[in-house]
C-alpha cells in the first residue's frame, strides 16, 4: 500500500486555534492509519504564511512532539492562496493525496476520512461541499450566492458551498500547479483539471477562536479576482451597456427636437445634466473594468515569484 496523505493547513495569526487544530486533525490521521486506511508516513504541513504572532514557534513545537507535524515558512504574507499553492507544491513531490483544510477548524475534519474513501474508490478529487451555512451571517451567506450565481452566469463552473476543503489525487495537484498565472483562485482551477470528482458534506461550524482573515474588504477583493481572472464576460457587457446609452440618448435626442419645435421649452438643462451624468458614470464604470484588466496583465506580465519559503521542514522529515 502506498497511500500517503499529506493534510495541508495555511495559517496566519492562527496561534489561538493552533492546539485545538493540531489535536483534532492529528486524532483522524491517526485513527486513519490504524485503519490501514492511509500510509503511517502521513503528515501534516502548516504553511506559516507570514504571522506576526506565535504561529510559527507553535509550529516548530508541535514538529518536535509529533512525527507527523511538518511546517512551511514564508518570508512574509503571501495570502491564502498562494499558501495553499506552495503546500500542495512541496507535498505533491512525496504524496500520493492531498487535502487541504484552513486552520481555524471550520470544516469538520470528520470528513477527512470519508474523503479518503472516496479516493480510494476511485475518485481524484474530492470536494467538500457545506451543506447548512447557519454559522454565516445573512449577509455573507446572501453575497456567497450571489457570487456563485454571476460566475455561473459568465460561464465558470464553481461547485456550489464548496471553498477550499477538498482532497485531491497527486495527478490532479500536478496538473494544478502547471497553471502558470499568479492571480490564484484554486476553486475555479480545480474543475479546469478534469478528472473524476465526487463530494462530501459536511456542517460548517463556527471559527474555533480568532477572527476571520478574510473581512468584507478581502472578500470583495478575492470575488472580483475571481471574476476577472476566469471571464471576460464584464469586457463584452462595456458594449452591451454602451449600446443601451446611445439608445437612450437618441430616443432623448429625438424627443427633445419635437417637444423644442412644439413646445419652446428653454434651456435643457435638465437632459444636459442628465447626460453629462450619466455619461460621465458609464465611462469610469467602463474604465475601471478596463484598468482591471489590465491591471491583472501587468502583474501576471511581471511573472513575480508567487512566494518564498524560508524554511522548509516537509522536505526534511519526509
Ligand atoms: N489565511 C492565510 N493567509 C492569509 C489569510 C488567511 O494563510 O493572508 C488562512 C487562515 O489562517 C485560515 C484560512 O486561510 O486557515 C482561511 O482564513 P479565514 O478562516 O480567516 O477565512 P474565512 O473562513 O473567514 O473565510
Ligand atoms: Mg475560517
Amino acid at each position: 500500500m502506498n497511500n500517503k496523505l499529506t493534510i495541508v493547513v495555511p495559517c496566519y495569526n492562527e496561534e489561538q486555534v493552533l492546539p485545538e487544530t493540531v489535536k483534532e486533525l492529528g486524532s483522524v490521521l491517526e485513527k486513519m492509519i490504524s485503519d490501514n486506511k492511509i500510509d503511517s508516513s502521513s503528515k501534516i504541513l502548516f504553511v506559516n504564511d507570514g504571522s506576526m504572532d506565535k504561529t510559527w514557534d507553535l509550529i516548530e513545537k508541535y514538529e518536535e512532539k509529533y512525527n507527523y507535524v511538518t511546517g512551511l515558512k514564508f518570508t512574509r504574507n503571501y495570502g491564502h492562496q498562494n499558501a495553499l499553492f506552495a503546500g500542495m507544491k512541496v507535498a505533491a513531490k512525496k504524496s500520493n493525496l492531498i487535502i487541504t483544510i484552513d486552520a481555524d477548524l471550520q470544516d469538520d475534519v470528520n470528513a477527512i476520512p470519508k474523503m479518503v474513501d472516496k479516493y480510494l474508490e476511485g475518485y481524484d478529487v474530492v470536494y467538500g461541499v457545506r451543506n447548512s451555512r447557519d454559522t454565516d451571517t445573512f449577509f455573507k451567506r446572501k453575497t456567497a450566492l450571489a457570487f456563485y450565481e454571476i460566475m455561473r452566469k459568465m460561464g465558470v463552473e464553481l461547485i456550489p458551498d464548496s471553498a477550499d476543503y477538498r482532497l485531491l489525487s497527486k495527478r490532479t495537484t500536478e496538473g494544478l500547479l502547471d497553471f502558470s498565472e499568479r492571480n490564484l483562485f484554486l476553486r475555479g482551477m480545480v474543475p479546469l483539471v478534469g478528472y473524476r470528482s465526487a463530494k462530501v458534506y459536511y456542517a460548517r461550524k463556527e471559527r474555533f477562536a480568532g477572527k476571520s482573515k478574510y473581512p468584507l474588504k478581502k472578500m470583495l477583493k478575492f470575488a472580483t479576482n475571481g471574476i476577472t481572472s476566469f471571464s471576460t464576460v464584464p469586457i463584452k457587457m462595456i458594449m452591451g451597456l454602451g449600446i443601451l446609452i446611445v439608445s437612450v440618448g437618441i430616443i432623448l435626442f429625438i424627443y427633445s427636437l419635437i417637444m423644442k419645435f412644439t413646445h419652446h421649452t428653454s434651456g435643457g438643462w435638465t437632459s444636459l445634466i442628465i447626460s453629462i451624468w450619466l455619461l460621465g458614470g458609464v465611462q469610469l464604470i467602463s474604465l475601471s473594468v478596463i484598468g482591471e484588466y489590465i491591471g491583472k496583465i501587468f502583474t501576471e506580465v511581471k511573472r513575480r515569484p508567487r512566494y518564498r519559503i524560508e524554511k522548509d521542514d516537509y522536505t526534511k522529515k519526509n
